[in-house]
């Protein structure tokens, strides 16, 4: 395998430090890895400039770049903005099975700022109700199912 892709099979099994579920080529958060000079640089935009997660999440994929014996770096690219747009399908699929709804409708600000409709990663009923702002972290919202009473966290729109 080329050192360009073996670099990106390392850094891309990374999971998200606060949905392990997912890793983050699932998230959109990893752009790129590319050999430069004989350094794998990879290219990560974080999910959104405040969050918390951010430097763990670059000192995993370093690591893990590391330990497939690679000298690494890790450039943050800010523009484009992450979007939740960026979560993969199979991402997406990854979400719903472990619970957490993923994002629905087009992201945007607006999203921030509405109650957006949202179905039951558990038995697909579109009848949830928000029940808090903020769900394990500021990222997600947690709601609850009326047809099978369980509440879930829902991964907001960004
Ligand atoms: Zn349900």
């Amino acid at each position: 395998m080329v050192a360009a892709a073996r670099a990106w099979e390392a850094a891309s099994a990374v999971p998200d430090p606060e949905v392990p579920c997912v890793t983050v080529a699932d998230l959109g958060i990893l752009r790129s890895v590319e050999i430069e000079g004989g350094v794998a640089v990879a290219r990560v935009t974080p999910t959104y400039s405040g969050c918390p997660a951010t430097l763990a999440i670059e000192l995993a994929i370093e690591a893990a770049l590391r330990d497939a014996g690679f000298e690494a770096r890790i450039e943050r690219v800010l523009s484009p903005a992450w979007t939740t747009d960026w979560i993969t399908p199979e991402g997406r699929d990854k979400l719903r099975a472990y619970g957490i709804a993923p994002p629905e409708g087009p992201a945007g600000k607006a999203a921030l700022f509405s109650v957006p409709e949202v179905t039951c990663p558990r038995c697909g009923s579109r009848d949830t109700t928000r029940i808090s702002e903020f769900g394990s972290t500021a990222c997600k919202a947690q709601y609850q199912c009326r047809a099978c009473a369980e509440p879930f966290d829902y991964f907001k729109c960004l």
